[in-house]
């Protein structure tokens, strides 16, 4: 059973109901839709077809819509540019500022003059082309390209250790919200996530709109990283987005800040997602690179929640390959290292942060243990996930079908829906057991750590009980 969960992008290469269902059936466990690149006709017709795929397959798959968020893009160029080291480029920060140089493009966000100053690097295309500034006024940036390369039309921009004062949302993400609301997905991810207010403003919004579903902020540059402790408390989920982290910061810090993200999640207690490049050379090759490989091997020794595939399975040559190999080596890993995150030291808050840590204790103690847990809002699976247990796999039982598939996101959780019956939770464990014992999940004997906060006499009470399958 692995613990480390696989987030897959969907796209063009796996679209179609028949790959869907490979994907999930080679070990895909969230869906992820990119709106940077989707219609509201296709994600209607693939969210359709992933919950068929899921449905079919018995298994709970989580959705999780990616919000573009606000990105700095340049406009239209005529014909591609062939940028030459030292040729001189101009970005012009309204549409109807005049030209003065031949390579000149507008900008879509008007403060660019504001924001930058002389000497501040552009980089165009994740880095692949690097401008410097030399001349900046409110109506355009001047600046000399330091790396040549091929310049097309609407190439994104970063701007490393610029702070910008872009909105949290731009008007296509409030309609892509919507849509994603309608359709009942169960994450929403925010690219640049760079306040806890941005994300307090969208977690806000869903609740106004109805809808259960969680945010998860997209660290993507230096901003973010000043506040990461505030973003992961004010989140329900990180995603260390390092493609665009990999051009706002220097390249050196990479595994130093994919560290710190992970540790702070650990602390607070929250949901880390690594993303980006995990399988990049497998787009166009049907094996890994062996960097790739080694790559995994630090995200699963780290203890992540999930996994990332992005072009790999969107565009990918070998999007089913990709994901079997992912399942393979985490597989591999996790039988070598069933632990190995350092132990979290933030102060258990409630009764339930204690009662989920002793019965981690006890599960820890008991070889062979399996903890089962029965949660109605997901509360306690979430916080028996995140102390994550040394060995023993997390079974969560939920009569919610929102609050499972949220959990399938928990590393080492195995979410189920199951009716409770109401003052009877005899009857909920007998009910478990029966289910475990049909996926032959359980065998006779099995030492079994029960959590629950099951009403009694109209009083919801933390409990523990040890048991034998
Ligand atoms: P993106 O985010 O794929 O939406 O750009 C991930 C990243 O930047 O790594
Ligand atoms: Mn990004």
């Amino acid at each position: 059973m692995r613990k480390t969960k696989i987030l897959c992008t969907l796209g063009p290469a796996t679209e179609s109901p028949e790959v869907l269902a490979n994907l999930i059936a080679k070990g895909a466990d969230v869906i992820r839709l990119n709106m940077s690149h989707a219609s509201h006709d296709w994600v209607r017709t693939v969210y359709g077809r992933v919950r068929e795929a899921a449905a079919a397959s018995k298994r709970e798959i989580a959705v999780l819509m990616d919000l573009t968020g606000p990105s700095i893009r340049t406009g239209d160029v005529e014909q591609p540019w062939q940028l030459q080291v030292g040729d001189t480029v101009e970005f012009r920060c309204k549409p109807d500022v005049p030209s003065t140089t031949a390579y000149s493009v507008t900008v879509n966000y008007p403060e660019l003059g504001k924001d930058l100053k002389a000497d501040d690097v552009i980089m165009v295309d994740g880095g692949m082309i690097q401008i410097k500034a030399t001349e900046v006024s409110t109506l355009r940036v001047i600046g000399t390209v330091m790396t040549k390369g091929e310049m097309k039309s609407r190439r994104h921009i970063n701007l490393p250790g610029v702070p910008v004062r872009l909105p949290p949302l731009t008007q296509k993400d409030y309609a892509d919200l919507d849509l994603g609301v309608e359709l009942g997905v169960d994450f929403f991810a925010l690219s640049f996530a760079r306040e806890p207010g941005h994300l307090q403003h969208l977690q806000l919004l869903l609740e106004q709109k109805q809808s259960k579903a969680r945010v998860i902020a997209k660290i993507e540059n230096q901003q973010a990283i000043d506040n990461i402790d505030a973003l992961v408390e004010a989140s329900g989920g990180i995603m260390i987005a390092r493609g665009d982290l990999g051009s706002e910061c220097p390249i050196e810090d990479l595994p130093l800040i994919q560290r710190q993200i992970v540790e702070r999640c650990s602390y607070h207690g929250r949901k880390v997602i690594v993303a980006t490049q995990m399988l990049e050379s497998m787009i166009e090759n049907p094996v890994p690179t062996r960097a790739e490989v080694t790559d995994i091997f630090n995200a699963v020794i780290e203890q992540v929640d999930c996994v990332m595939l992005s072009g790999e399975t969107s565009v990918g040559r070998y999007p089913e390959k990709c994901v079997e190999v992912l399942d393979t080596v985490i597989s591999r890993i996790e039988q070598k290292y069933p632990s190995g995150r350092f132990a979290s030291d933030a102060p258990l808050k409630t009764n339930k942060h204690k009662t989920v840590k002793a019965a981690i204790l006890l599960a820890n103690s008991i070889p062979g243990s399996k903890l089962l847990v029965f949660t109605i809002k997901g509360v306690m699976a979430h916080l028996l996930a995140h102390q994550r247990p040394e060995f023993a796999p997390i079974f969560a039982f939920t009569p919610n079908l929102h609050v499972s598939r949220t959990l399938v996101t928990a590393r080492g959780v195995n979410p189920f829906v199951l009716p409770f019956i109401e003052g009877q939770p005899e009857d909920s464990i007998r009910g478990a057991l029966d289910l475990l014992r049909r996926e032959k999940l359980i065998k006779h004997g099995d030492p079994l750590v029960i959590l629950s906060d099951a009403l009694y006499d109209g009083v919801n009470v933390d409990a523990i009980l040890l048991r034998e399958a």
